[in-house]
């Protein structure tokens, strides 16, 4: 048995290929958030985590451009080593005051920040308990964890008569970890935040929420989950990205300044991984800048979503229980996801595909997200070609 058998007969790629029905690794050659060029053309995108279309920014590309005069193009070490610069320093104090709370330590993925904490805070006999729709990097991380022995138990999605059954199975005595995504980013549903808190008190657990798509989307000036219920500061720690609002690419996690410190100290994706990059690191201060200044931006995202929802529910489509940036359109079988990509692609309109695994069987989905700086004229266009294909194909 060789190894690499498995890789020789995996052919799904290259049958979907030759149907014509590809719909992944197509390469944008311009991007200017709401318009991009793929194969030469424009197309509107609609798949995109840009939410406040600060890409394409000229405030953000200069400091990102300034930065690398100053410090070049890349760290060389980690955080931990010689890889640190005064500009982590400085966006780890910022986004502090922005999300109210005690400490923030940046990763240099969201991905890797969920691999860095939860398996290093969960060690040897403690419990990590997830969400079953949480991204994948969370279970990765809570399969790491049990590869260092934790316990990794799951609950039903967003339902917290599930979590607390499976709280109360758990020994009183060990270390327990919720962790769930702030908005789920396949459906853009929001976790019933102030009963995961009260419950996981109840039964002496930690929490962690994912931010990911909700920094920049829901609360006070885009600042997330938890000021979005009223409940800065109550959540034990918040992780996050900077490759969706913040327009660039890192990650971080915030708050009890203990368990802060102590990941500092001691997770090995730190310690032995290079830092953000110095261009990075500037681009996701001005874009901070940005929110900072004009939280209208986060209210322009919002309304755009909503005329998206409003205008697939009138069609017909399902969308799901889309709150949110994210609108998911249901189409069903992968088969029908796959045709409906193709004709929205050669239409002008570039969404995601999202197929099992990614989503239950039948859930098959055009996993559709928006910007603040879509205009009507974009988002009108992407209605019209929708309602096109869902007739074509008998959706709606
Ligand atoms: N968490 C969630 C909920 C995400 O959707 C993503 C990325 N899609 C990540 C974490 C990973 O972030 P990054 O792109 O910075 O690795």
């Amino acid at each position: 048995m060789d190894l690499f058998d498995k890789c020789y007969a995996f052919t799904r790629a290259e049958e979907v290929k030759a149907a014509g029905l590809y719909p992944y690794f197509h390469p944008i050659e311009e991007n200017e958030g709401p318009v991009v060029r793929v194969n030469g053309r424009e197309m509107i995108m609609a798949g995109s985590n840009n939410y406040l279309g600060l890409t394409a920014h000229p405030e953000v590309k200069a400091a990102a451009i300034e930065a690398i005069h100053k410090y070049g193009t890349g760290c060389s070490g980690s955080r931990y080593l010689t890889g640190t610069l005064d500009l982590h320093n400085e966006l780890e104090e910022r986004l502090k005051k922005f999300l109210n709370v005690e400490a923030v330590l940046l990763f240099s993925t969201g991905y890797q920040t969920a691999l860095g904490v939860v398996s290093t805070l969960a060690s040897k006999g403690d419990y990590v308990i997830c969400d079953k729709e949480n991204h994948a990097c969370i279970i990765q991380a809570a399969v790491l964890a049990k590869g260092g022995f934790a316990e990794f138990v799951r609950y039903k999605h967003n339902d917290m008569a599930d979590l607390e059954r499976v709280l109360s199975k758990i020994p009183e005595n060990v270390g327990k970890f919720v962790v769930s995504d702030g908005v789920f980013s396949v459906t853009g549903e929001i976790v019933n935040l102030p009963e995961m808190l009260t419950i996981a008190k109840k039964y002496g657990a930690r929490v962690m929420v994912d931010d990911a798509h909700s920094v920049g989307v829901i609360g006070e000036g885009g600042r997330g989950t938890a000021s979005h219920y009223g409940l800065d500061g109550k959540v034990d720690l918040i992780m996050g990205t900077f490759s969706k609002t913040f327009a660039s690419l890192g990650g971080y996690v915030g708050g009890n300044e203990r368990a802060i410190n102590y990941l500092k100290h001691t997770s090995p994706a730190i310690i032995f991984s290079a830092s953000p990059t110095p261009a990075s690191c500037a681009a996701t201060l001005k874009a901070l800048d940005i929110l900072e200044a004009h939280p209208e931006l986060v209210d322009r995202l919002i309304l755009n979503a909503d005329k998206m929802r409003h205008g697939f529910s009138e069609q017909g489509f399902n969308i799901y229980s889309s709150k949110t940036a994210i609108v998911p359109v249901i189409v069903g079988d992968v088969e029908k996801a796959l045709y409906f990509w193709r004709h929205l692609f050669d239409a002008g309109i570039f969404v995601n595909t999202f197929i099992p695994p990614g989503v239950p069987q039948n859930m098959s989905m055009m996993r559709t997200s928006y910007m603040a700086t879509h205009e009507d004229v974009h988002l009108n266009k992407i209605l019209e070609v929708f309602g096109e294909v869902g007739k074509k194909l008998g959706l709606i």
